[in-house]
């Protein structure tokens, strides 16, 4: 390894919000938002020849890209903007980088993609504390020329199969859903971004898998490269690069990972919920990838509460066709069992998944997103509607419709599901029974929530969303955490105006945003009128503990009280009052809202 490479190390510290707790000491897996992941894998002694020439055919390939590419531009753009790739070029040809590749596969026995991303990773390092603007501009070089590299690794083919190392943190400015639902998760230990509140997606797939994440971190992404090694303390909120041998002694023995601290038996797991005075309450899991599959039986989910469906086109990268989409369904169906499961209609657009499928958009999450995105491409909301309708022929499956904003809404997809239902009866496919339902996530349809209740055979209640729009604070954006108050009145009010209607018209209503699995939270929901929940499997024990410590009158004695209030810090302070005068042995201060967290 060449010396311009070696850096200076010193520990340094971060402080962020802890959105998954548990302790991880790891080393850091880079990645790049829309950027080509990249796995470690250490090869066999007798594979160092082949793996190096690997690397020398990718490096050719790239090139003959690279020189087409430069041609193209050349007859389009003129000579002028085509200089931009002999820069490339001649970096592809840096006699010195490709040896140090090389030098890295042998030396530690790595795969050719592992070399590339972290030589290319220290040199960028290099560039980075360059003091002339234009020249550290050139970084950005260097990574493009790194990506056009990996991709002839891959030699156009999915490099995603790679197998994760087991110890790799992920570390990002942001996680998009795609990039998380690309990952192998099975071997990462945690995930810590620059960006991201308690209910962005990063979080809540982190809870799901049971690995502890850290979000707010500001500029972690840009400090870390592949292969640094890190501690994330997600009982603390805190992260240390390059921990130094006290640091590491410290923090080693102490290592967890959340989803060993919570598997309860699986009888008792199983077992009716009742609260003390004998209301049943039904916990549900909240599901996106088939990581966690394992856990709606370990941690007893009475079924499938949500189905994030959309992050089938991140598993693939494409959109499944029907066939495809009716078997992911089937087996949806099959783990939940008896008690059913609720697939969401692909929640697309937006900042979510495929927010590329909408084009550029002002201001995505008012935009193109869910159920407006399926109106508006009515073909993938037919295929969908008849691949969920096909499933259902062989296990107990919902539809829930997000982000309605009205009755209208719900007509419109209720029209087009029905007209793909008669087709299948006409065309004598199977079908099963399937109920519709509405997630209730914008202020309009909370407000409108009696009229809708009317249309629909049950709600689900979005709390991530309906904070998120209720309050006009970007449920992703770290610098508006603050202002992220899931206990603010209004959220209560809207809350409270939903149960009601759904409780009028004799219909279930879902809570499954991730209010419900906040045990503290849960609770001012049962109060509210609340009896079924959805969230992450691994929360669920903590919540059963919970909600089986407590009688819903005095739950609904709070909850009134709630609604009473004027801020959301005086719903706060009258929450930790009340709880910890109450229930002492079910809350302490942790678990109670505080100003300080999940804000
Ligand atoms: C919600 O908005 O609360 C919800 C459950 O859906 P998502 O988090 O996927 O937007
Ligand atoms: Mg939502």
């Amino acid at each position: 390894m060449s010396k311009r490479a070696k850096r200076e190390v010193r520990e340094e510290r971060w402080r962020g919000l802890a959105v998954s707790e548990g302790l991880v000491v790891g080393r850091v897996l880079r990645i790049h938002a829309g950027a080509r992941q990249v796995y470690r894998a250490t090869i066999d002694e007798a594979d160092i020849e082949r793996e190096t020439r690997r690397l020398r055919a990718a490096v050719r390939l790239a090139r003959m890209q690279l020189l087409q590419v430069k041609a193209r531009a050349e007859k389009e753009l003129g000579a002028d903007h085509a200089y931009i790739f002999d820069a490339h070029l001649l970096m592809l040809e840096d006699r010195k980088l490709l040896d140090d590749i090389e030098s890295f596969i042998r030396v530690e026995r790595a795969n050719a993609e592992w070399a590339v991303k972290v030589v290319a990773d220290r040199l960028l390092a290099v560039y980075a504390e360059i003091k002339d603007d234009y020249l550290r501009e050139r970084g950005s070089d260097i990574e493009d020329v790194t990506q056009r590299l990996l991709f002839a690794l891959s030699g156009g083919a999915d490099a995603r199969a790679r197998q994760l190392k087991d110890d790799a943190v992920i570390v990002a400015e942001n996680l998009l859903p795609s990039a998380v639902a690309e990952l192998d998760f099975e071997h990462a230990r945690a995930i810590a971004t620059d960006a991201g509140g308690w209910t962005s997606h990063t979080a809540i797939i982190a809870r799901g898998l049971g690995i502890p994440a850290i979000v707010g971190l500001r500029d972690l992404h840009r400090r870390a490269r592949t292969g640094d090694m890190i501690v994330v303390d997600a009982n603390r909120g805190e992260i240390i690069l390059h921990p130094s041998q006290a640091t590491l002694e410290k923090f080693q023995t102490g290592t967890t990972r959340r989803r060993d601290t919570r598997v309860a038996s699986a009888e008792t797991a199983r077992a009716p919920l009742l609260t003390q005075d004998q209301i049943e309450i039904f916990l549900r899991a909240n599901v996106e990838l088939p990581a966690e599959f394992e856990g709606i039986r370990k941690f007893g989910a009475r079924g499938i509460g949500l189905y994030r469906s959309e992050f089938l086109l991140t598993q693939r990268g494409t959109l499944p066709s029907e066939d495809e989409q009716c078997e992911a369904y089937k087996k949806i169906a099959a783990l939940a069992g008896e008690d059913g499961a609720t697939v969401r209609l692909f929640d697309l657009g937006g900042d979510k998944i495929g927010n590329s499928l909408a084009g550029a958009e002002h201001n995505p999450a008012l935009g193109l997103r869910a159920i407006r995105y399926s109106l508006r491409h009515p073909d993938l909301l037919r295929m969908q509607s008849r691949a969920v309708l096909r499933a259902a022929a062989h296990g107990h499956l919902n539809i829930v419709l997000p982000m309605v904003a009205d009755v209208r809404d719900v007509r419109c997809a209720k029209e087009i599901i029905n007209e793909e239902r008669v087709k299948l009866e006409s065309e004598k496919v199977k079908i099963g029974a399937v109920k519709i339902g509405a997630m209730i996530e914008v202020p309009s349809a909370a407000l409108l929530s009696p009229s809708i209740a009317r249309e629909v055979d049950f709600f689900s209640l979005g709390t991530n969303d309906l904070v998120q729009y209720l309050l006009a604070v970007d449920r992703s954006n770290e610098d508006v955490a603050d202002w992220f108050r899931s206990l603010h009145p209004s959220v209560l009010q809207s809350l409270r105006n939903t149960l009601d209607a759904a409780r009028e018209a004799g219909i279930p209503a879902v809570i499954c945003g991730e209010m419900a699995g906040t045990p503290a939270y849960a609770v001012i929901l049962i109060g509210l009128g609340a009896t079924d929940f959805s969230m992450t499997s691994s929360s669920i024990p903590r919540v059963r503990r919970v909600v089986a410590g407590i009688d819903v009158s005095e739950a609904r004695d709070i909850a009134m009280q709630c609604l009473e209030c004027e801020t959301a810090d005086d719903v706060e302070e009258l929450v930790r009052s009340e709880f910890s005068a109450r229930w002492p042995q079910l809350f302490s201060a942790e678990t109670l809202p505080s100003p300080k967290e999940k804000k």
